[in-house]
């Protein structure tokens, strides 16, 4: 059997109390394997978001086990939580560069955690920069990048520290087809090289076929859709 990077048994959300309380996670069963790129599709108020950030140990799991990168999340501390986010690299719409700093140092940001002289993490951030074809806007600033680089700038930063899983929500939703599809070829060429595991929610049916499993949730529940990936 494959090594699971996410598994959760039963998973159900609810927001709000008493009268108003809704369940929108109806007890979600679903895997996710080390080293593969899985979309999540589903119309919009299925609750993808709302996944995304319980997974990435963002909110609280209320019902039923959810394991990510090992952890249990659900009962956890809030330290454990932390620490957790730490191994995640998260790529969101609004792509969240620092505008003050070029797209350099918006890379070797996240490179200060690790324990790399900054001769080292300069190198590696330029690297990254090259894999996703941006090495001539390493003195750029953010607001000088279209919104394609500036998604490109997003992948380098969350690839750096080498994250065991990365989870991305709607990376392509404000780019056009071209740039939206090499975003996610980019993300998903340098993840396998990295052999990290990518959770990309999405309702770009453009993007289906880069993915190597497809999860539909609709009505607060999941399922498998491998109609369109790998091809
Ligand atoms: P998606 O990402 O698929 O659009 P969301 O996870 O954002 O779906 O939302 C799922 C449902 O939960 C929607 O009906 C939404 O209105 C509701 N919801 C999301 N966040 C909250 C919140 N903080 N409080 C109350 N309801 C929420």
């Amino acid at each position: 059997m494959m090594k699971a990077t996410i598994s959760a048994q039963d998973l159900r959300h609810s927001y709000g109390e008493g009268a108003l309380k809704t369940e929108i996670l109806h007890g979600l069963d679903f895997q996710i394997n080390a080293g593969e790129v899985t979309l999540l599709v589903g119309p919009s108020g299925s609750g993808k978001s709302t996944l995304l950030t319980l997974v990435g140990a963002l909110r609280s799991v209320q019902t039923g086990s959810l394991k990510v990168l090992g952890t249990e999340l659900n009962g956890t501390s809030e330290q454990a939580r932390t620490e957790l986010r730490r191994r995640i690299g998260f790529i969101f719409q609004s792509h969240n560069l620092v505008p003050s700093l070029t797209v350099l140092q918006n890379v070797t940001l996240l490179l200060q955690l690790k324990d790399l002289s900054p001769a080292e993490r300069e190198e590696k951030a330029k690297e990254l920069l090259e894999a996703v074809g941006l090495s001539h806007r390493l003195q750029n600033y953010p607001e000088e990048l279209s919104g394609g680089q500036r998604q490109r700038v997003a992948i380098a930063r969350a690839l750096a520290p080498e994250p065991e899983l990365i989870l991305a929500d709607e990376p392509t939703a404000s780019l056009d087809s071209k740039s939206g599809q090499d975003v996610v070829e980019i993300l998903g060429r340098l993840s396998r090289e990295k052999g990290s595991s990518v959770l990309l929610v999405t309702h770009d049916l453009r993007l289906l076929k880069d993915a190597d499993t497809i999860w539909e949730i609709d009505d607060g529940k999941v399922r498998l859709n491998n109609e369109y990936a790998g091809h």
